[in-house]
């Protein structure tokens, strides 16, 4: 949950009682904008009283992401009535419908490069971030592949991956190193975001000649599925949004033909069953049966390896993975 600034909401609701103030006296007196009035009093007064935040219903506190985005709310998630519970439900269901076409178009295929991605929210919208961008200068021929994952669940953290979807897209013509990309996103990031709010992950320059520059800020290890051996890539940089003036690295792999580049959020390798991990000994043992898979293959003997392991049992965070085939 996150930490709720009541000075901060008390100067905006001041602020909007101003405002409502000065149109009520000067143009419009409607019952509206009357009742819209009392609701901002009585809100200040319940920041006044220590009772801001609490449900009217159970007293439990209320989803302190909701009293951010509307400090006039007086009632938590379960005691909502008929009619603003459908449309909450309608608002989750617009944002997962954008969250949705925001995915790059899958089983990407271009003449060096076969990419398939799972994405799976664990709710109805995601925190994890997966893209495929090609930048739009003709003379550059390389893709940028990213995944990533937002801290937290729910539409708050589905409201950063679309603020990362986007940093990445206004980014990608710069033609800009991996470690630079990543460099921006976080000052960015740290800029326009809530101090509790942070994201790992990698972003990988794709070459036309199987060489890949990759950069790894705090997320799961990417796997290089090799024809002879496999590696894993250690993090070369904290997760973005931590620190204004991160340094990041990137590190540098060459796919030989029919090699792979896997990479997953967190939602695969501490998926639990009971108390043990799907782990990354499981994905280790897996690798060995992808090398002569395509991606899209690939992507589904982990995805169906997971079902056996978790036979049954919910999965409770969100679920991203991606396989990147050198042709
Ligand atoms: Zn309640």
């Amino acid at each position: 949950m996150i930490n709720i600034d009541y000075n901060s909401i008390r100067m905006q609701l001041l602020d909007r009682k101003e405002r409502l103030d000065r149109v009520i006296s000067d143009i419009d007196k409607s019952p509206h904008l009357l009742q819209l009035l009392h609701q901002v009093d009585s809100a200040l007064e319940r920041i006044d009283n220590g009772t801001f935040g609490i449900c009217e219903v159970c007293h439990d506190p209320i989803e302190s992401e909701r009293l951010i985005v509307d400090p006039l709310i007086r009632v938590c998630l379960d005691h909502l009535s008929k009619h603003q519970q459908r449309a909450l439900e309608q608002d989750l269901d617009m944002a997962s419908k954008i969250q949705r076409a925001l995915l790059p178009n899958n089983n990407f295929v271009s003449n060096e490069w076969e990419i398939y991605f799972h994405y799976e929210p664990a709710g109805m919208v995601s925190g994890d971030y997966c893209d495929i961008i090609k930048p739009n200068n003709q003379q550059d021929d390389n893709l940028i592949v990213t995944i990533g994952d937002v801290s937290g669940k729910g539409v708050a953290a589905s409201m950063l991956m679309t603020h990362m979807h986007a940093l990445f897209h206004s980014m990608t013509d710069l033609e800009l190193s991996v470690n630079e990309l990543v460099r921006r996103a976080n000052r960015l990031f740290c800029e326009s975001t809530a101090f509790t709010h942070y994201a790992t992950l990698t972003v990988s320059k794709l070459y036309p000649n199987g060489k890949i520059e990759i950069c790894n800020a705090g997320h799961c290890f990417p796997m290089v599925l090799g024809h002879e051996t496999s590696h894993s890539i250690e993090a070369t940089g904290m997760p973005i949004g931590i620190f204004n003036e991160g340094e990041y690295f990137s590190k540098e792999i060459t796919l030989l033909p029919g090699e792979m580049l896997l990479l997953y959020t967190d939602g695969l390798n501490e998926a639990r069953k009971d108390e043990e991990e799907f782990g990354i000994d499981r994905l280790t043992e897996l690798a060995r049966r992808m090398i002569n898979k395509s991606a899209k293959e690939a992507v589904e003997l982990i995805i169906e390896s997971l079902k056996n392991f978790l036979s049954g049992t919910a999965k409770l965070d969100d679920l991203t993975i991606m396989a990147v085939k050198r042709r």
